[in-house]
């Protein structure tokens, strides 16, 4: 069923909106750059782009930033970004931290803040500690970047409904039917936006990350749980009910234990932070010695893959062991992802992209052994350019695309 008269048409407005979206992508791909040049690269006269500056200067979201007098003629003034423009709020409800930051309009991060949380503190409390950091992180940003807040993005590692926001299924925070957008809608004015965490982070890599310049791009995003993202010409690939990238959940073992999606022997389950802890406790219950020992037998809440990986370099061979192990069971998933895919990009992030340098030639031998020898072949990978804050920057990264393709809904005074 069509909604009589909600068609989007093609008028003066529609037009408006394309030309200044054009505009402002090429700004941020080219700056600085001259009205003149924006107007031989993008095709439209001069004239036009004079007009169109103007209204996002006036609106403050670009500004004139030198001179250039490198060529013929008269010298040309270059423009920008105003990375002033405006903040966006993000932040990410982890299975034990909640982290939270702001960041300008291109991307520079001006506060942040994490918080370590635990499940037992119950869902309300941690829902309270986040309005709480969304607060301050607006109390942190008032007065900077012209006092506009361009938006609020809230990454979760979970199922959610796109059109209500809404969280529908959280496995490893045990949390249901979450209306996170209208709980923050009513602290905050404007767009908000909720996502899966994963999601965003790929969406991070690719908007401010490594993965810029890649057209398909596979992103890996292994802690707690096992997740991750395709992102397709600069869109998060979502799937017909948005619940793409749930990779941690298929099925790896038919026979395994329990996973608390309530399939057995998922993915995930070989190959995530708790399977290296696993295999670590296992071997020195074997009777084998480790210097992570002391930890496990003192509190096993303290263990961290940092630890870990100080470990390893202090020649640990059962810490070492135990993320070849996982290395080993992520290289596979990872291969047949690659044969599912053919990404010509793999973003390795999550927690233990932290152990990278340990992780990734195993991932890199199974890769070369079971993926087609034509896909791996042609398939990079690389470490995540944002560690902890991947997911907070995927929101950021939201905000921001979301003003760039659709300026006249975010910016209607440019209109
Ligand atoms: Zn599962």
């Amino acid at each position: 069923m069509v909604t009589p008269g909600r068609l989007r048409t093609g008028d003066q407005t529609l037009v408006r909106e394309i030309n200044l979206s054009v505009i402002l992508s090429q700004l941020r791909e080219r700056a600085p750059i001259s009205r003149a040049s924006l107007a031989e690269i993008t095709g439209l006269n001069k004239t036009t782009v004079s007009s169109l500056v103007q209204a996002l200067i006036d609106t403050k979201f670009v500004y004139e930033n030198g001179v250039d007098t490198s060529g013929m003629g008269r010298p040309s003034v270059l423009l920008e970004l105003n990375p002033s423009a405006g903040y966006v709020i993000a932040g990410e409800i982890g299975v034990d931290f909640v982290n939270m930051l702001c960041a300008d309009f291109v991307g520079n991060v001006i506060w942040q803040k994490t918080e370590r949380t635990r499940q037992d503190m119950g869902q309300q409390a941690i829902l309270n500690r986040t309005l709480v950091l969304l607060h301050e992180a607006s109390t942190a940003c008032s007065g900077r970047c012209n006092d506009n807040l361009l938006g609020v993005a809230l990454g979760v590692p979970g199922l959610i409904n796109y059109s209500t926001g809404t969280l529908l299924f959280a496995p490893n925070l045990g949390w249901q039917d979450v209306p996170l957008r209208d709980i923050i809608a009513r602290h905050f004015d404007g767009e908000i936006f909720i996502d899966n965490e994963a999601n965003l982070s790929a969406l991070a890599e690719h908007f401010f990350g490594p993965a810029r310049s890649f057209n398909e791009v596979l992103f890996i995003s292994a802690g707690v749980g096992l997740g991750g993202g395709i992102v397709r010409n600069g869109h998060i690939h979502r799937g017909a009910s948005g619940f793409a990238g749930e990779f941690g959940h298929m099925t790896a073992d038919p026979d395994g234990e329990l996973c608390s999606c309530g399939n057995h022997g998922c993915w995930e389950m070989a190959a995530s932070q708790s399977a290296v802890f696993q295999a670590i406790r296992k071997s020195i219950q074997n009777g084998r010695h480790s210097t992570l020992a002391e930890v496990i037998e003192q509190n096993e809440e303290e263990l961290t893959i940092p630890l870990v990986v100080q470990a390893v370099k202090q020649g640990d061979q059962v810490a070492l062991e135990a993320l070849q192990q996982v290395g080993h069971y992520l290289g596979i998933g990872i291969a047949s992802l690659v044969n599912a895919v053919n990404p010509d990009l793999i973003v390795f992030g999550g927690i233990l992209s932290l152990a990278g340098e340990y992780l990734l030639p195993v991932i890199e031998r199974e890769l070369a052994a079971r993926a087609l020898q034509w896909n791996a072949r042609a398939t990079q990978i690389v470490i995540a350019r944002y560690g902890s804050n991947a997911c907070s920057m995927g929101g950021v990264a939201t905000v921001v695309k979301s003003i760039l393709e659709h300026p006249l809904t975010m910016i209607p005074q440019a209109g």
